[in-house]
């Protein structure tokens, strides 16, 4: 059974929190979960495998598929600038991504979640790359400030971590798209409620893929960083949803400022979405190298 299933891994933890949270007074709770994170974490073979490998005929592990994710769309604007809004930025570059990886990676299978400005719920952009059995999961997205105009530029890359306080900023205002959702709770195992058991349970999942998330992280954060000379937060770990979710390597790309002017002209200009494309390029090709070696 391939370690990225998503009927398996998308069942399995949450029918087990929701029969211990009917069944189970608090403290018997505590002790089933943690059973249920050592069980997840090891002891099942569906769940022990490599992660976000893909084994072919020979028994090799293959890098084959990459989901783009372009953030939010339709009725979700994402982050506004003086001129453009962030949707249109992320599906831009995310479109030339694509056409780069299929002219450059040509063996490599590139599959979007949205290809038109169309809202999709995050859970659904996550259910496609585990559908897909993507070996690596990409969601390409701005940053923003709480001011009109903003003094910070750069980037910044997100991978899914256990929530910290005063560093949630950003996965706040990414998550934040689930509320044009309908049921929203229900599909996020109460999302903005207590739901901090079932959080745990599925963060175990996606904890799996923290040590590749990095990896690809840090090769992307040089590249803008030395390559293109650009200020970058740098790697950061957060409790983003779309992440969480998704069952393989996978990282939110914060790729500047839309409400800094620098960055929104760089942004908006085909010169700098070329630019972010070719350093995610790079970044994904000695990323790819690291797994044949
Ligand atoms: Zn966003």
């Amino acid at each position: 059974m391939p370690a990225n299933n998503s009927k398996t891994q998308g069942l399995y933890p949450k029918t087990i929190v929701y029969l211990c949270a009917m069944f189970f007074k608090p403290l018997t709770r505590a002790v089933l979960l943690s059973c249920t994170i050592l069980f997840l974490a090891g002891a099942c073979p569906a769940f022990a495998q490599s992660p976000g490998k893909t084994e072919d005929s020979t028994g090799a592990f293959r890098f084959k598929t990459i989901v783009i994710d372009p953030g939010h769309g339709g009725k979700d604007p994402g982050a506004h600038g003086a001129y453009s809004n962030e949707k249109a930025v992320a599906l831009s570059i995310g479109k030339k991504l694509r056409d780069a990886l299929n002219d450059q990676l040509p063996n490599i299978n590139v599959i979007m979640t949205r290809s038109t400005d169309k809202f999709i719920e995050l859970h659904n952009r996550a259910e496609i790359a585990n559908e897909n059995k993507a070996n690596l999961f990409i969601s390409i997205h701005c940053n923003s400030t709480p001011q009109r105009v903003g003094t910070r530029r750069g980037a910044m890359l997100l991978l899914y971590g256990f929530h910290r306080k005063q560093e949630q900023l950003e996965a706040l205002r990414e998550n934040a798209s689930i509320y044009q959702e309908k049921d929203y709770q229900k599909k996020y195992n109460g999302y903005g409620e207590d739901a901090a058991m079932n959080a745990i349970v599925l963060a175990a999942f996606q904890q799996r893929y923290r040590k590749q998330s990095v990896q690809f992280g840090e090769l992307l954060n040089t590249e803008f960083t030395e390559t293109d000379g650009r200020p970058s937060v740098g790697v950061k770990e957060q409790g983003v949803l779309v992440l969480q979710q998704s069952g393989m390597p996978g990282l939110l790309i914060e790729t500047g400022f839309i409400n800094n002017p620098d960055d929104e002209r760089y942004l908006n200009s085909d010169e700098g979405q070329n630019q972010i494309v070719q350093s995610i390029i790079r970044a994904i090709k000695k990323y790819k190298a690291g797994f044949n070696s």
